[in-house]
């Protein structure tokens, strides 16, 4: 039976992977984030071109507590039930601590780590109902070790695993799993999007700053593909991972290894 998913920023990069994966299972999709709306109308026909199934997208803020509420109301509304819940929305920003604008702070905060409080809030009881439930908290190899400059986006993913943690031990009996995947370096906009400001921060060119600093963290030297932690998720949901809970799955050439 087709279950329903529902996947935060998932208009791009990682978040679009594992709704595509998904979606190569066949179930209904509620996809979020942002861009222009005939790029999200051609990613929503293309979702459902592969899964034959419910796909639809919902604009929610992931900075904004009601349209949270708003996203996983409409979505059991639409499909009757969450059965997988992927917290995946992120931002990064580039810079030092006494020169980091507090709003930035304020905002990756908010999308990534508050924001999956949020969806949590809203979608356990609808989980706790069914007796089974997948939650799974995209995070980062940055939720175990830092990078110099990167000060709200690591908080906030060591924050997200104290989080997973915490809900796998209050929903431990009733059938609801809650883990952490943690990607090393994979080549979407969030990452592109931060070579120029790495470069400038580190005084260095961006050709150096994806050699010397991106693949230089990573010992097999490669990117890791965006559908590989589409594939991890799928396990994460699946039956053979009941009793994986409370944890996370790293996913980083061997990043958090050395
Ligand atoms: P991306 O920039 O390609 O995609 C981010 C998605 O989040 C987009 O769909 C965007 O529209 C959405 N988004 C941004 N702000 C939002 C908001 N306020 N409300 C709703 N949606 C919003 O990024 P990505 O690289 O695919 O990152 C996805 C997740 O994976 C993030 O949590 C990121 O921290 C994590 N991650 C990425 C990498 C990497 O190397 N790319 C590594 C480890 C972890």
């Amino acid at each position: 039976m087709a279950r329903t998913v529902v996947v935060t920023g998932s208009t791009s990069g990682i978040g679009l992977a594992i709704a595509a994966a998904f979606a190569g299972k066949g179930d209904n999709l509620v996809i979020n984030g942002f861009g222009k709306p005939e790029e999200i109308k051609a990613i929503v026909a293309r979702l459902e071109s592969i899964s034959k199934a419910g796909v639809i997208h919902h604009p929610a803020d992931m900075t904004r507590p009601a349209e949270i509420a708003d996203l996983i109301e409409t979505a059991a509304k639409t499909f009757g039930t969450v059965d997988v819940l992927v917290n995946n929305a992120g931002i990064q920003h580039v810079e030092k601590i006494e020169d980091f604008p507090i709003d930035k702070w304020d905002q990756i905060i908010a999308i990534n780590l508050s924001s999956a409080f949020l969806t949590m809030r809203s979608t356990i009881p609808l989980m706790k109902a069914k007796k089974h439930g997948r939650i799974i908290n995209i995070a980062s190899a940055h939720a175990l070790v830092a990078s110099p400059f990167k000060s709200a986006y690591v908080a906030a993913k060591h924050g997200i695993l104290g989080l997973t943690k915490t809900a796998a031990l209050e929903l431990a009996e009733s059938g609801v799993t809650v883990n952490a995947i943690c990607p090393g370096y994979v080549l979407t906009p969030l990452v592109e999007k931060q070579i120029p400001d790495t470069a400038r921060a580190r005084g260095m060119t961006e050709e150096q700053v994806k050699t010397e600093v991106i693949l230089k963290a990573q010992p097999t030297h490669e990117f890791v593909k965006a559908e590989e932690i589409g594939a991890l998720a799928l396990y994460l949901a699946s039956d053979d991972a009941r009793q994986v809970t409370g944890t996370h799955i790293s996913i980083d050439g061997g990043w958090t290894a050395a």
